[in-house]
């Protein structure tokens, strides 16, 4: 199977998760497949092979697993982004909107420093909104954001073309 058809069939897809018709990506499946796993942390990282990236930034919480992985095969660092609340140290904190409300988001003040090359990583980009949030954060601190990647992209609802609207590479695996 090729690599896409390997990561769609490994992706469980839950209806009316986590309310009435929403049909949530699970990639806990993909996760537990050992195949399946390494192969999206691979095509995630090849373009990034040999180029400088200093920290992987992942997005609580799926984001830690892939982003680990990822920072590990770059010989990078890790930062978390994470939930208001969680961080024990200085933080920097952003603002973003969900579908209803706002929620916080922060990392760590001296997580990374001015000019550092990073990648960011979460498992899925829907509207774009966490995503462009952590960027913002990252580059309040003076990062140079190499690329945002993700496993799924779901394009209707207008994620990359946001992160393509501040400068952002972005890169994904499915659709
Ligand atoms: P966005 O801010 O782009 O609208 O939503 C993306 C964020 O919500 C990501 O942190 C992602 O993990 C989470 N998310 C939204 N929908 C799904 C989904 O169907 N599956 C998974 N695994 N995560 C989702």
């Amino acid at each position: 199977a090729s690599l896409k058809q390997e990561l769609e069939a490994s992706i469980r897809a839950i209806k009316d998760y986590p309310k009435p018709g929403i049909v949530f990506r699970d990639i806990t499946t993909l996760l537990g497949q050992p195949r399946a796993f390494r192969r999206a942390v691979d095509e995630l990282v090849h373009p990034f092979a040999g180029n400088r990236v200093e920290k992987v930034a992942g997005i609580e919480a799926r984001g830690f697993i892939l982003g680990g992985a990822i920072a590990h095969q770059l010989s990078a660092g890790f930062v978390p982004i994470r939930k208001k609340g969680k961080l024990p140290h200085d933080t920097v904190r952003i603002a973003y909107s969900l579908e209803y409300g706002v929620d916080e988001m922060e990392m760590h003040r001296d997580a990374v420093t001015a000019g550092e090359k990073v990648i960011l990583v979460d498992d899925l980009i829907a509207t774009g909104g966490t995503a462009e949030a952590a960027c913002r954060l990252l580059r309040q601190m003076g990062a140079d954001i190499v690329a945002a990647c993700f496993v799924i992209d779901l394009p209707e609802l207008g994620g990359r073309k946001k992160l393509e609207a501040l400068g952002v590479d972005v890169r994904t695996l499915v659709e």
